[in-house]
């Protein structure tokens, strides 16, 4: 469903985050300029939970969960979007217009899309079967995979054709158009009225729902080619961050053992389930998601990760692990020595796999646990630091405590100094600055960063700073994306409207990771005696940066000329004034 911007807009303006919270934290109480009480999306005994009238937005100092209304219910209610809008709109009684699509339309398209992905899934499948098929076939059977799989997941291939699909589709006189908005078909890139097949010589994993449904397609080349896998794109009937590879399969031995194993790819999903460990699924093509953990939390109450040797994406998953402490269920982390499920099982068997998925940990050991691995003594401090970034995340004094402990003896340090060093760490608002490391050992590009997130910090606290920023500034030249997103974007707003409406930014970020940082800098307790004065000061070190990098620019070309140039001399005279200019200024 459609809803127009400004729709949207007209709701937020309407609706009190307060009001709607309270129904469900009932705790929520007003305490100096903040609502607080008893965080509804994780485990506590005192209040962490947030709400500010004044910015309309929420944040758990707990479990860092935060957002604006919209975020809230689909949170809650576990409901996408576009269906949080709907559900804010009808507790305000505010009716909205589908002004796009109207639903009887996009119940059939659901239908319809349905039936067309079936369709091509047999087919796809019965040519996989054919003697065209034969090589697809036979790489299948070379990696392992038995001929009873092939047939229960059913897997099939696309031929290296650009109509094979689009002829079937056609003759049988099926909806093109919504072929290809479910993206089995392409545009022509010369004649976009022309379609072609999207999936060509790729072998076809189709992607059910729990349902048994068919909802999208992975592909995967067998020869060499450019991508390694193709999925489908996101459409009105797949959400990749609502979709499990194989639980379709999985969810009643996922329910029978209370346990899940997450894996990477679709051939170890297949693999495992072939092997009889039944309880087995993957995210697809994208990291693990918050909504992944929901789901399968619904079957079990331990959810294993587990990551192939060589995984790209451990960061991005260990992200999505840890704010799982918002799910009640326990969440472990394995990694395999070598290889990935499927050609490690084949390699040691079942038992010896099943012996490091038994091995899991909590992902705060696997963390913690992988900073230190391999850690050259020179790069200790680095370590520790990047230590005190996991134990500030948790939740608990408590816990902190056992981990500062563990981190201690990892990195074989003296427990007491190392507690020391976290006291002043955690003291410290900008994170960066612990004994031991010092300023200049950060590079410039970090130096700039943080000036800059200061900046926003300050402009998102104080936003009528916004009108002497949008002058002093070039936001796109910012080196760091999601702050000149957001900077700009606050630039727009301001001068759209004269003002910055908090819980509006909201809507702009949709990637969890952004969605956290922006949580955090609104929710930082920033407060500043003089914000104009502050403002300043960010903007002279700025300045004053800019100068530094401009002479050693200069510096490295009068060394990299051979004969004196007195252009760059005075150039460099010229910047030497400027700076001490603004020295004066700073310190007077
Ligand atoms: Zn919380």
């Amino acid at each position: 469903m459609y809803i127009p911007k400004e729709t949207i807009d007209y709701i937020l303006d309407r609706c009190n985050i307060q009001d709607i919270v309270k129904n469900y934290v009932p705790s929520l109480k007003l305490k100096g300029n903040n609502y607080v009480g008893l965080c509804p999306f994780h485990k506590e005994k005192t209040p962490s939970f947030t709400v500010s009238a004044s910015k309309q937005i929420f944040y758990c100092f707990g479990c860092h969960a935060g957002g604006n209304i919209f975020s809230f219910i689909g949170k809650n209610e576990n409901l996408d979007y576009p269906s949080s809008v709907k559900f804010v709109a009808d507790i305000l009684g505010i009716k909205i217009e589908d002004s796009s699509k109207d639903f009887s339309l996009i119940d059939k398209n659901i239908a319809d899309a349905h039936r067309i992905n079936d369709f091509a899934k047999r087919l796809y499948a019965k040519y996989l079967l054919s003697s065209s098929g034969k090589k697809a076939y036979n790489y299948l059977i070379e990696r392992g995979v038995s001929k009873e799989s092939i047939e229960s997941f059913e897997i099939g291939f696309a031929p290296d054709s650009w109509e094979f699909l689009l002829n079937k589709l056609s003759s049988k006189k099926a909806n093109l158009k919504l072929a290809e908005e479910i993206g089995l078909l392409s545009p022509n890139q010369k004649n976009s009225s022309k379609k072609h097949d999207k999936f060509r010589n790729r072998i076809i994993f189709p992607i059910m729902d729990i349902n048994s449904k068919t909802i999208a397609f992975g592909g995967r080349i067998i020869d060499e080619g450019n991508p390694k896998y193709l999925n489908s794109p996101e459409s009105l009937i797949f959400k990749k961050r609502n979709v499990l590879y194989g639980l379709n399969k999985a969810h009643k031995h996922i329910r029978e053992n209370k346990r899940a194993i997450i894996v990477e790819g679709y051939l170890d999903v297949i693999g495992c389930h072939q092997a009889g460990i039944e309880n087995v699924v993957a995210p697809l093509g994208t990291a693990l998601s918050e909504s992944h953990l929901k789901i399968l939390s619904r079957y079990c109450t331990e959810i294993i990760y587990l990551f192939d040797s060589d995984s790209a994406g451990i960061n991005a998953s260990l992200k999505a692990l840890s704010i799982a402490e918002n799910v009640s269920v326990d969440v472990k982390v394995a990694q395999l020595p070598e290889l990935d499920p499927f050609a490690y099982m084949q390699k040691y068997g079942i038992r010896d796999f099943m012996r490091i998925v038994d091995c899991a940990v909590k992902p705060v050991d696997f963390r913690i646990d992988r900073i230190f691995a391999n850690l050259p003594k020179e790069k200790m401090m680095e370590g520790l630091l990047n230590a005190f970034k996991v134990v500030k995340d948790l939740q608990h004094e408590s816990e902190r405590e056992i981990y500062l402990k563990k981190t201690a003896d990892i990195a074989g340090v003296d427990e007491l100094s190392v507690r020391k060093d976290y006291a002043r760490f955690s003291a410290n608002k900008h994170l960066t600055a612990v004994s031991g490391v010092k300023p200049d050992e950060l590079t410039k590009d970090d130096f700039k960063k943080r000036t800059f997130r200061d900046l926003a910090a300050l402009l998102c606290n104080y936003p009528h700073l916004i009108q002497n920023a949008v002058l002093d500034y070039d936001f796109n030249s910012i080196n760091d994306d999601f702050l000149s997103k957001l900077l700009n974007i606050m630039a727009d707003m301001y001068k759209n409207n004269d003002k910055i409406a908090v819980n509006k930014l909201f809507d702009f970020f949709k990637d969890d990771l952004e969605l956290e940082y922006l949580n955090r800098l609104f929710n930082s307790d920033f407060k500043v005696e003089d914000p104009n004065k502050t403002y300043s000061e960010i903007y002279l070190s700025l300045k004053l940066h800019g100068i530094d990098e401009k002479i050693d620019e200069i510096a490295k070309r009068i060394k990299n000329s051979n004969h004196d140039d007195n252009t760059y001399l005075i150039e460099l005279d010229v910047l030497r004034r400027e700076k001490e200019k603004i020295l004066t200024y700073q310190h007077g």
